[in-house]
């Protein structure tokens, strides 16, 4: 009887995949098909037309992919962006130094000609998308063998960008969606020269670290603010002291209105990825053998970096990014797998499975085309487990966090290809590759420590050893800890003196002096060509043709998912590519007997204030302003609103997207998720999945009374009426 009512309460719950009111990443150029009727119907106040237009200025001229997984936005006409602090974090660093270092201090450039270029770093805008898919399968039939298929469909897209481009300086792609059954022509105005403007300190920036990430409630200010430069055409240019500011064709309002809990809200951004179609036998996968084995390898990682960074500000300069880019993982992961245990996750995905077979067996054509589908992805993914768990551990252990050294190392291996050539080209070849190599050592360099080196070293050898069976471990690891046995840290010790790959003086050298044979001899460098090696002969050929078949599956599953549901409106996982998500501001409960709020505030930054906590040590000029109570129009009840959160579905790369009220003006910048629901890449639940965003009037209160730098938003268009209640 308790299994009975178990699978009609399964069976209610079952999330068919199709559109929720609130769930769903929606393509731009279809607003007006499938979601504005909706969105109005929940308080949205303007048209699909003032979202993408292609005839007049658009919010989607003012969204930007910012470098090459956030989103940043418009909210000045003088090209001044807002993203995230942890999109801006990479460059924030780069500019620090122990005598400058704007990530502990903050930094506020007081004019143009103080701000900061970034080379390397991108905005792109979206000129238009268009639906290609005919273009696309131009002269492709149904039965034609793969590899043809490919090839026309290649060779349409190669035309289609072509005549997308010709004679603009824009660039273009055409994108599936709906995992291969649709395509989206997308053409694209990239800049790159984009300056660095302001940054709160971390401490603000990056309020609660680690501990808070993923998490609701939090306190995190979570922003930064970049400049897009152009020529004097308003075109893009490569960086020069002579470019000008960017006249974006749109911006946003920035609202001093606020939100309340029910208001509408949507998102507009570049989400990543997500696998909303997946069979069961995928999510098993992640749940059960990838994420547990990465959340402990990393968890390892994790603290070693913590504990040596809390000793040292250098090594916490130089192993902060590292390990906030494992913990972001890390963390989520832990988070996707109780999420998904709390929602019955795989039972669901089986449920539906069972639903879906009986659908494909009632009909004899449905049974030709789709009956083989599920049977296939379970004969598929046995394998495909064991493999994609070597791959990513592989990674894990000689990649750039794990062995440090060895990841330095395995960066040489084309420069001592090149030194073997004997054809004419390859002293120039040699030339530029040592230059590459030249940067990419003082990076490494830039943040390296051997003691914290030695100690990842030691206990990624000894996890690699636990979790991966010997027949599928690397030649030289298995020779290293035949000799070792057991005793990695006389092996660290010995590895660590030997190599070049750990002194900056001795790879300078190299690089000047360069001889293939010092790197060949190399322990290090034999452990990496040892893993690449593994991983080349043994996995990628058995991954690719999975992959491959799996991509056929999935695409085929796809449609005939749509085929099934064809009374809702699907949604395509996401692609980075841009989206809007709408819902409203909402608050959830996260346990038994526990609600949490929409919006958090200056009193609980207050209230987790602990000078002995790196991660909670509030700066003291945010105290002051706290105790004086000098909140200026930013005030609400005698508070500052700090972050909200709402129904909106949003992923990786949303970070940094705009947050729009029902007038399309900015209340805030998304940054993350609540950790109950952040299964929502794979299985929303609209019960518990939310984002989490600064809101905007925090910034703004920082901009302002923080830093001083209230030039900053007069340039800004500011619009509502606070609710000031000083
Ligand atoms: N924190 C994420 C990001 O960095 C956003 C999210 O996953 O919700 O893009």
């Amino acid at each position: 009887m308790k299994k009975q009512i178990m699978a009609a309460m399964l069976l209610l719950a079952l999330a068919a995949p199709g559109a929720l009111a609130d769930e769903g990443m929606w393509i731009p150029v279809l607003i007006e098909k499938y979601n504005i009727k909706l969105m109005q119907e929940n308080g949205f106040k303007l048209t699909a037309e003032d979202i993408y237009s292609i005839n007049k200025a658009s919010m989607k001229d003012a969204v930007v992919l910012f470098g090459g997984g956030c989103t940043g936005e418009f909210i000045s006409d003088k090209g001044l962006i807002i993203t995230n602090h942890h999109c801006g974090y990479g460059y924030i660093h780069r500019h620090s130094t122990l005598e400058h270092d704007y990530l502990t201090d903050g930094f506020w450039a007081a004019s143009h000609a103080e701000e900061l270029p970034n080379p390397g770093l991108s905005v792109t805008i979206l000129k238009y998308m268009e639906d290609v898919t005919d273009r696309v399968l131009q002269g492709v039939t149904d039965n034609m063998e793969s590899e043809k298929r490919e090839a026309i469909i290649n060779a349409n897209i190669t035309a289609i960008n072509a005549e997308a481009v010709k004679g603009t300086h824009y660039l273009s792609a055409v994108r599936p969606f709906y995992l291969g059954n649709q395509y989206f022509l997308i053409v694209n105005e990239v800049f790159r020269d984009v300056r660095l403007v302001g940054a709160p300190p971390s401490a603000i920036g990056k309020f609660g670290g680690d501990t808070d990430n993923w998490v609701w409630p939090r306190h995190t200010g979570d922003f930064s603010l970049f400049r897009v430069y152009a020529d004097k055409e308003n075109n893009p240019a490569a960086y020069s002291a002579d470019n000008v500011p960017y006249h974006p064709a749109y911006h946003f309002p920035v609202s001093l209105a606020g939100v309340k809990e029910g208001d509408f809200t949507m998102v507009f951004g570049y989400p990543g990825r997500t696998q909303e179609y997946a069979p069961s036998h995928h999510i098993r996968m992640l749940k059960d053998v990838i994420y547990p084995k990465q959340v402990e390898i990393r968890g390892k990682k994790i603290s070693i970096m913590e504990q040596e960074m809390a000793n040292d500000p250098l090594v916490r300069l130089k192993y902060t990014g590292k390990s906030f880019g494992l913990a972001n993982g890390w963390k989520k992961w832990i988070g996707e797998i109780q999420s998904l245990d709390r929602m019955n996750g795989v039972e669901r995905k089986e449920a539906f499975e069972k639903e879906f077979s009986e659908w494909v067996s009632a009909d004899p054509g449905r049974t030709r085309k789709y009956g083989n589908i599920l049977s296939e992805y379970a004969k598929i993914y046995e394998e495909y487990t064991h493999n994609y768990l070597v791959a990513i551990y592989t990674n894990e252990v000689f990649g750039s966090t794990g062995v440090e050294p060895a990841a330095l190392a395995g960066a040489f291996n084309r420069a001592v290809e090149i030194a073997g050539q004997k054809d004419t080209g390859q002293k120039a070849e040699l030339e530029k590759e040592l230059q590459r190599l030249s940067g990419y050592a003082d990076n490494f360099f830039r943040n390296f420590d051997m003691n914290v080196s030695k100690q990842l070293f030691v206990a990624v050898m000894e996890l690699y050893g636990n979790n991966i069976a010997p027949e599928w471990q690397t030649d030289a690891y298995r020779e290293l800890a035949s000799s070792a046995g057991g005793d990695f840290e006389s092996v660290a010790d010995r590895l660590f003196a030997r190599s070049l790959f750990t002194d900056e003086a001795k790879v300078k050298d190299l690089i000047s002096n360069f001889n293939p044979k010092k790197v060949e001899k190399d322990p290090f460098y034999r452990m990496a060509l040892s893993s690449s090696e593994l991983i080349r002969s043994r996995i990628n050929e058995k991954m690719d043709a999975a992959d491959r078949r799996l991509a056929e599956l999935n695409k085929l599953y796809m449609a005939a998912q749509m085929e099934k549901g064809n009374d809702k409106i699907f949604y395509p996982d996401a692609n980075s590519t841009l989206r809007l998500a709408y819902g409203k501001v909402m608050g959830y409960d996260s346990r038994d007997a526990v609600y949490h709020k929409h919006q958090t505030t200056l009193t609980g930054v207050m209230e987790k204030d602990n000078p002995e906590i790196y991660d909670y040590d509030v700066p003291d000029r945010l105290r002051e302003l706290y105790e004086q109570k000098d909140f200026g129009r930013y005030a609400v009840n005698g508070d500052v609103p700090v972050c909200f959160i709402a129904n909106n579905h949003t992923t990786g790369g949303n970070s940094g997207s705009p947050v729009l009220n029902a007038e399309g003006h900015l209340i805030g910048v998304n940054f993350d998720r609540a950790w109950e629901g952040v299964a929502s890449d794979i299985m929303f639940n609209p019960k518990q999945s939310r984002n989490i965003s600064l809101d905007i009037r925090y910034a703004l209160f920082l901009i302002d009374k923080f830093a001083g730098a209230g030039y900053l938003i007069d340039e800004m268009t500011l619009v509502g009426e606070p609710q000031h209640t000083p």
